[in-house]
C-alpha cells in the first residue's frame, strides 16, 4: 500500500493539522518528516458538542487516533526537554502517546542551538529572519556541517560526551567571543541530556524499517509536514525560509522512502495567504505592501487586511504572532503543484472570505511590461511585481453550518471552481471550520 504526503502550498499556517487529522482516519502511520518545534497545528478533536483544541508542535496529529502509530522520522530535529514536555501535557489531557516511534537518526536541538538562534537573530537586526528561536535553524546548520548530535547517540553517553565536547569547544567560543555570552558547561548539558534518554528510551525505534515494513504489509504512510512550500530551504523564498524541506521530495528523505511509494501529494491550501515574518508577499492587504499593491489589492487603508486577520484568527499555534494576510495567489499554487507534484487540493478556511463583499485572485504577476504566469525566476521580480487580479463576487453567508458542497451559495462554488481552473489540480475537499465536521467533500 501507498504512502500519501501531505504539505502545505503556502508560507505554513495551511490548516495541515485539521486535514492530516481527518486523514488519519484512513492510514495505518503518520510521520512528521521535517522541522522541529517551530511548527504547531490546531486540531479540534472529539464530537461536536465537546470540542477539545489541541496544540501539537512536535508529536504528528495522528496521535489521537488508536488506529495511528505516529512517528518522529530521520528528518525531524527534536529538542528532547520540549517534546517530553508535549507529551506530558497530552497524557494529562487523557491522549495516549504510547505507540509513538522516534527515529534515532533525528538531530538533537542543544542548548547552545537555542542560545545561539537567540543572540544571531539579534545581532541581524532588521536583517533578522524572524525566525522562533527554538533553535531549529543552528541544528540543521550542524547536521549540514557533520558537527550535530543525533538522537542515537543519546544512547551511548561515552560517544554523545566525545562528540559534545568538540563541537562546544567552538560554540563556546563563538557565545563567548562574539556574542559575549557565558560558555556552556558539558557535563551540565550531559547530565540533562541523560535524564532525556532514559524517558524517550521506549519511543525509540528503527522508524525506516517500520515505515518499509508496513507498506509491504499493506499499511498506508501519511507523510505530515511542517511549514509550507515557500518556506522550504531549497524551493522557497530564501532567504526568507525555514531551515528544512517541507516540499514532497523532503517528505522521501525525511522518512527514508522512495518516490515510487508514494501514491497521491496533497496541497493543504488556505483560500486566501497568509504568511509570518518577513519577506515578500505580493498579494498581502495592508502591513508591509507596497502603496501601488495596496491600491490594487482593493485596500488601500489595510482595514481588509486587518479584518480578514480577525476573521480568520491568523495567530501563530507556537508563538501567538500576528500572520500577514492576502488574497488568494494562484501564481503561487502552481509553483506548489509543480514542487510537490500535487494530486489534489484540501482548501481551507473558505468560511472566512464570507466576511468580504468583492474578493480577488491573483491570477498573475506584472513586472515592467511582462506577465509572468508561473513563480518568476529573480528574487527581484518576486520583490517588485504586481499582481494581476480578476475580481470575484462575495456570498456574504455564513458557511460555517454548511454540511453539503452543493450546498454552498454558488459564489462561493464558483470562487472554488476559479482556484481549481486556476491551479490546474483538483481541490477535493473544502473545509469552512476548525471541526473535522466542517469538511466538504467535493464530487
Ligand atoms: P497548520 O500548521 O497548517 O496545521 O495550521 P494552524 O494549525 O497553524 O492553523 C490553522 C488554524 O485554522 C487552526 O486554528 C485551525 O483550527 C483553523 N482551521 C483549520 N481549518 C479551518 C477552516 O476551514 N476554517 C476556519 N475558520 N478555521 C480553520
Amino acid at each position: 500500500m501507498p504512502a500519501w504526503v501531505v504539505v502545505g502550498t503556502q508560507w505554513g499556517d495551511e490548516g495541515k493539522g485539521k486535514a492530516t487529522d481527518l486523514l488519519a482516519d484512513d492510514v495505518e502511520y503518520v510521520v512528521r518528516y521535517q522541522g522541529g518545534n517551530n511548527a504547531g497545528h490546531t486540531i479540534i478533536a472529539g464530537d461536536p458538542t465537546h470540542p477539545r483544541t489541541l496544540k501539537l508542535h512536535l508529536v504528528p496529529s495522528g496521535v489521537l487516533y488508536p488506529n495511528v502509530t505516529p512517528v518522529i522520522g530521520d528528518g525531524v530535529v527534536l529538542d528532547p526537554g520540549v517534546l517530553l514536555e508535549e507529551l506530558d501535557t497530552l497524557v494529562a489531557q487523557g491522549i495516549d502517546v504510547s505507540k509513538l516511534k522516534i527515529s534515532g537518526n533525528a538531530h538533537l536541538i542543544m542548548p547552545y542551538h537555542r542560545e545561539l538562534d537567540r543572540v544571531t537573530e539579534r545581532y541581524l537586526g532588521r536583517q533578522k529572519l524572524g525566525t522562533t528561536k527554538r533553535g531549529i535553524g543552528p541544528t540543521y546548520a550542524d547536521k549540514a556541517a557533520r558537527v550535530g548530535l543525533r538522537v542515537q547517540d543519546l544512547y551511548d553517553m561515552k560517544i554523545f560526551r566525545e562528540k559534545l565536547d568538540v563541537v562546544l569547544k567552538e560554540k563556546n567560543a563563538v557565545l563567548s567571543r562574539v556574542y559575549n555570552r557565558l560558555p556552556m558547561r558539558a557535563a551540565d548539558i550531559e547530565t540533562e541530556y541523560a535524564v532525556y534518554a532514559e524517558r524517550l528510551r521506549p519511543y525509540i525505534a528503527d522508524t525506516m524499517t517500520l515505515l518499509h515494513d508496513g507498506l509491504e504489509d499493506g499499511k498506508t504512510v501519511l507523510l505530515e509536514g511542517a511549514q509550507g512550500t515557500l518556506l522550504d530551504l531549497d524551493h522557497g523564498t530564501y532567504p526568507f525560509v525555514t531551515s528544512s524541506n517541507p516540499v514532497a521530495g523532503g517528505a522521501l528523505t525525511g522518512a527514508g522512502l522512495g518516490p515510487k511509494d508514494v501514491e497521491r501529494v496533497i496541497g493543504i491550501t488556505k483560500a486566501y495567504v497568509t504568511r509570518v515574518g518577513a519577506g515578500p508577499f505580493p498579494t498581502e492587504l495592508g502591513g508591509e505592501s507596497s502603496v501601488q499593491r495596496s491600491a490594487a489589492s482593493g485596500d488601500p487603508t489595510g482595514e481588509l487586511g486587518e479584518r480578514m486577520t480577525d476573521v480568520g484568527q491568523e495567530y501563530g499555534t507556537t508563538t501567538g504572532r500576528r500572520r500577514r494576510v492576502g488574497w488568494f495567489d494562484a501564481v503561487l499554487a502552481r509553483y506548489a503543484a509543480r514542487v510537490n507534484g500535487l494530486t489534489e487540493h484540501f482548501l481551507t478556511k473558505l468560511d472566512v472570505l464570507s466576511a468580504f463583499e468583492t474578493l480577488r485572485v491573483c491570477r498573475a504577476y506584472r513586472y515592467q511590461g511582462t506577465d509572468y504566469d508561473h513563480f518568476p525566476p529573480h528574487q527581484s521580480i518576486f520583490h517588485h511585481a504586481e499582481p494581476v487580479y480578476d475580481q470575484l463576487p462575495g456570498w456574504g453567508d455564513d458557511l460555517t453550518a454548511v454540511g453539503d458542497y452543493a450546498d454552498l451559495p454558488k459564489e462561493a462554488r464558483a470562487y472554488v471552481d476559479r482556484l481549481e481552473e486556476l491551479c490546474g489540480v483538483p481541490i477535493r475537499w473544502v473545509s469552512v471550520g476548525p471541526a473535522r465536521s466542517q469538511t466538504l467533500e467535493r464530487t
